[in-house]
């Protein structure tokens, strides 16, 4: 009988292990791939040291992945309704089982808050399968959203993107940019690498990126910033400088993605009178901050948004934006190195000490 091999997060702060799982039987609906490409993200090292509640311990990491369709078990369609065939190179929604049927999914419209809602490679156990892309092989359960990776996109640019690019697509959405107006991105992580190109592509005029590394400045300057402010520099300084670069008014939109509470108290700074601030920097519990309800929200009129997880509408465009765009913004390059996947906890600590902005994990057969 065929087994794949995958790595494990055993418990919190337990090193990763490399396990053997049997081939699955595929229930109707249901497909197996062959894993070409996985990704590490900031969430991962969040898992790995058991920062996330509700995790169900082991796991297999791995959120965002390309595969090869290795089998099917009955007919399958994406959203397009193209057929999905053996051989065919795709990707999937990691969020599944949201039931369209609690006042989340129905009257709220707001299916992140969904109970039922998982996720691949972080709320499915590993003793329940192949459920996450640090792995060989990925079980698709019945009702699992894939799509195919059009021609003219390289996995290499999807996964380079991955899920920075879906959640940042979802904190834009969210921010509603008008043509020429200004943009400041707090954090130049993968999400915000992924805003600050998504902001300029949506035509916004400056496009500022704010973080303490200079690589990563001078990457959103690929990626479509205009200016960057490094938080090497004072506050007070900080809020200087995205003064004159607005004409003392501050920014249209300030979108917070760099998972740093003070952030969310800078973007109420340097936000303008009336402007709009996305939080999406802290899917996990990164602490608390004081705001001064008066002179940040109350008095500045401003409307202040939290942007947790994405939908199926998000990953869907960012595949189309990926190889539409994949050409001009060099998501293909962000992550510095790719990784074997039996190299993961490298991969793992390069994102864990930031010397990398996200890892790439390619995934051989045997
Ligand atoms: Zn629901
Ligand atoms: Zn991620």
């Amino acid at each position: 009988m065929t087994s794949y091999i995958a790595a494990v997060f055993p418990a919190p702060n337990a090193p990763i292990e490399f396990r053997e799982f049997l081939e699955p039987t595929l229930e109707p609906g249901s497909a197996l791939l062959h894993t070409l490409y996985s990704e590490v993200c900031g969430t991962d090292v969040h898992l790995h040291h058991g920062r996330l509640s509700g995790v169900p311990y082991p796991i297999i990491p791995g959120h965002v992945s390309i595969g090869v369709v290795a089998k099917t078990r009955g007919a399958l369609k994406t959203v397009n309704g193209d057929e999905l065939k053996e051989g065919d190179v795709v990707t999937f929604l990691d969020v599944h089982e949201t039931c369209g049927a609690c006042y989340h999914c129905l009257v709220a419209n707001e299916p992140t808050r969904c109970p039922s809602r998982k996720v691949y490679g972080i709320t499915y156990s590993a003793n329940d399968g192949l459920l996450g892309g640090w792995s060989q092989a990925i079980y698709i359960k019945p009702g699992v959203k894939m799509i195919h990776l059009p021609k003219d996109l390289s996995p290499e640019t999807f996964i380079g993107g991955g899920c920075g690019l879906v959640t940042a697509l979802h904190a834009v959405d969210l921010s509603r940019i008008r043509l020429g107006e200004s943009v400041a991105v707090l954090g130049a992580g993968p999400v915000g690498q992924s805003a600050v190109a998504l902001a300029s592509l949506s035509g916004a005029g400056e496009v500022v990126a704010v973080d303490g590394v200079q690589e990563r400045l001078a990457f959103a300057k690929l990626m479509g910033a205009t200016n960057t402010i490094s938080i090497k520099v004072e506050r007070a300084q900080r809020l200087d400088e995205a003064r004159s670069m607005t004409r003392g008014r501050g920014f249209d939109v300030v979108i917070e993605a760099s998972g740093n509470p003070d952030a969310v108290s800078e973007a109420l700074d340097i936000v303008r009178d009336g402007g709009r601030v996305v939080v999406c920097g802290h899917y996990t519990d990164n602490g608390s901050v004081n705001i001064h309800p008066h002179w940040q929200i109350n008095r500045k009129h401003v409307e202040l948004r939290g942007c947790w997880g994405s939908r199926y509408e998000h990953f869907h465009r960012g595949v189309e934006i990926a190889a539409r765009f994949g050409n001009t913004k060099p998501w293909s390059t962000m992550a510095g190195k790719t990784y074997d996947l039996m190299d993961v906890a490298s991969a793992l600590s390069a994102v864990a000490d930031r010397s990398a902005v996200k890892a790439v994990l390619r995934v051989k057969q045997m």
